[in-house]
């Protein structure tokens, strides 16, 4: 029997999950595997990995893959075709499409996970779910870093740098300080789950996760409540910055700190006053999809 089929990887730092969809109906899963990715054994091996994983859901499925789109940290340089920005330093300087290419004798589609997150929850997600025009989607990652992917029309657009979305390299304040990236001030630098339990440290002197911060300034302390109190501004005029620009239908927010539900009460009134428009229109929505977003999304490159 031939089944059209779609074929995902969703590169980790820890994890390389695999997922193979109906083409037609890609919520139907066919087939989903999880190997680890060894990246302390380096780059070789990672990429034997990959030829096992797809191995072994060829032989699960009976079907030959014939193209496979993967989600990977980092960007695809548009010029040397090599991976930078890597969180996950073996990937980094290496031509990862190619030598998959050459390794799985298949078409391999490369996009960064936060592309593949905000294609995967145009298609499936919270803007399918939003009962809304779904035409400008804006994918956004706040946790450990901030990124972001742009959809309209149902394409994701790359740009010619290969940098569209990333906001996370903005300016939004100089008292961030120094970023990776070598500039100051980023969002990163100011609205990443490390950044907020940063500053919440530099407050009080005390340790604490997100979600406690969060608890702590529900329940009247201080510090917690000053920390929250400028996560909800920086973040109305992060997201100002980027519906000023696209003015998207729809604006979903995955990564850890989109768990934080003030962003969605506080967090969406900020954003009302920084704006150019006198109401919020955009939908500003929670990710349908949780930690699956990933490997869907990798698989719909290739649809
Ligand atoms: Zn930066």
């Amino acid at each position: 029997m031939t089944r059209k089929t779609l074929w995902g990887i969703d590169l980790g730092g820890t994890k390389i999950e695999g997922i193979v969809i109906d083409k037609e109906h890609p919520e139907n899963v066919f087939c989903r595997e999880r190997i680890q990715t060894e990246g302390e054994r380096g780059y070789e091996q990672v990429l034997e990995n990959i030829g096992r994983l797809i191995g072994k859901m060829q032989k699960i499925t009976g079907i030959s893959a014939d193209a496979i789109g993967i989600g990977t940290p980092g960007t695809l340089d548009s010029k040397s075709k090599k991976l930078r920005g890597c969180n996950s330093q073996h990937l980094n300087g290496k031509s990862l499409d190619q030598d998959l290419r050459a390794l799985l004798n298949v078409p391999v589609t490369l996009e960064n996970d936060a592309n593949c997150f905000a294609l995967a929850e145009a298609h499936l997600g919270s803007a399918q779910c939003a009962d809304s025009d779904t035409s400008v989607v804006f994918g956004v990652i706040m946790g450990t870093g901030v990124g972001g992917g742009l959809v309209v029309n149902g394409e994701l657009i790359s740009g010619v740098h290969g940098i569209a979305g990333e906001w996370g390299h903005n300016h939004l304040d100089d008292s961030g300080g120094l970023c990776y990236c070598g500039k100051v001030g980023c969002v990163e630098t100011i609205i990443s789950g490390p950044a907020i339990e940063k500053y919440y440290f530099e407050q009080s002197g005390t340790k604490h996760s997100l979600d406690k911060i969060s608890h702590l300034s529900e329940n009247g302390d201080d510090h917690a409540q000053r920390t929250m109190k400028r996560l909800h501004h920086f973040f109305g005029q992060g997201i100002a910055s980027i519906i000023n620009i696209i003015d998207p239908n729809v604006i979903v927010i995955g990564g850890g700190v989109g768990n934080v539900d003030s962003l969605y009460l506080e967090g969406l009134i900020a954003v009302s006053q920084h704006i150019f428009s006198p109401t919020l229109k955009t939908r500003i929505l929670k990710p349908a999809l949780g930690d699956s977003a990933g490997v869907f999304g990798a698989a719909l490159l290739v649809r």
